[in-house]
């Protein structure tokens, strides 16, 4: 392709809220065999919202709520946004502002006024969190929490949880004091282009894989054949080595901060959406519309752009 030919195609990219950085990406992008998804945020509207939560020991359904909002409320996590939430909403019966603004700064006002006090917060990625309230261990996240640290999932939990799982959602399981208490199950409904966008990139010859750090069962529900699940997130960078490994050309589309490492790695790498600005600066391509669409867009362009000339 001549010099006209890659600046006319980034205009056009441009245009369609494709933005590519420079022509090599964009000549790349044809060639893309592997085109791998995020789930959390990527696939999924990044919208979650709590549907259950279900108590496993004597303790009240609100005070539990407010036990798991309280670790949560240091994380920033969508899941633990949701959590949060919910807790709000089921404890609280008064009248609320009627702008947006008001009712998040009203929200803020009584939750900082229910919510426990936490010591020693800390962060597991892939996992989950782990913090101290009243002088107890307290345990947020999935299976291979629990089972680092030794608590026993009751059969009729497991029960539950396999149910929701199979359901494409995403349980929470909590631990106080070494017992396992109880579970919050938590969906994030997928982009409504989502389906459609696999399907086009397979017509084209692309073979779609999806990485999450979520549990497999809720990964297989999402609907893409090559699912990668329970991958931490340094893995995902792992994950684009190995199908480097043969030569492949392979594309990486993700949104959040745990994505950078893969979007370097990949030899296209498509920040989604308002994104990071770390992931927007590990990134070739930016799709600002958010719109999963617009993978295709780029493949189709770097193919137009090029292949006629070979
Ligand atoms: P994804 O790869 O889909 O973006 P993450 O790597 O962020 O997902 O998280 C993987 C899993 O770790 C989640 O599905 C959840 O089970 C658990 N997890 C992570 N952060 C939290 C949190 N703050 N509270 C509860 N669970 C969490
Ligand atoms: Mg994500």
């Amino acid at each position: 392709a001549t010099p006209t030919a890659v600046m006319v195609a980034t205009g056009v990219g441009a245009n369609h809220g494709v933005l590519v950085k420079g022509g090599d990406a964009l000549e790349r992008a044809q060639n893309v065999k592997y085109i791998i998804f995020d789930k959390t945020g990527t696939l999924t509207q990044g919208k979650a919202t709590v549907t259950t939560a279900k108590v496993f020991s004597g303790m009240d359904l609100g005070d539990f709520l407010t036990l798991v909002a309280s670790a949560e409320a240091s994380s920033e996590h969508p899941l633990a946004k949701a959590i949060l939430d919910y807790a709000f909403h089921f404890n609280f019966f008064g009248k609320l502002p009627s702008t947006e603004d008001a009712i998040k700064k009203r929200k803020q006002e009584i939750l900082s006024q229910w919510l426990l006090e936490v010591t020693e917060f800390s962060a597991l990625p892939g996992k989950g969190i782990q913090c101290w309230i009243t002088g107890k261990k307290i345990l947020v996240g999935n299976r291979a929490l629990m089972t680092e640290n030794g608590v026993t999932i009751p059969e009729e939990a497991e029960g539950f949880l396999v149910d929701m799982e199979m359901n494409a959602k995403t349980g929470i399981l909590v631990a106080y004091d070494g017992d396992f208490i109880g579970l919050i199950a938590i969906t994030d409904p997928l982009k409504r282009e989502a389906a459609v966008v696999i399907q086009g990139l397979k017509k084209m010859g692309v073979h779609p894989v999806m990485v999450t750090g979520d549990n497999w069962r809720t990964a297989q529900a999402v609907g893409i054949d090559d699912v990668r699940a329970e991958v931490m997130p340094a893995g995902k960078a792992d994950v684009i080595r190995s199908l480097q490994k043969d030569g492949s050309v392979v594309a990486m589309v993700g949104d959040g901060i745990n994505d950078s490492p893969a979007l370097a790695a990949a030899d296209v790498g498509m920040a989604i959406g308002a994104g990071t600005d770390i992931a927007i600066e590990a990134a070739d391509y930016v799709l600002v519309r958010n719109n999963l669409e617009d993978v295709i867009t780029a493949i189709d362009l770097s193919r137009k752009t090029f292949s006629r000339i070979r």
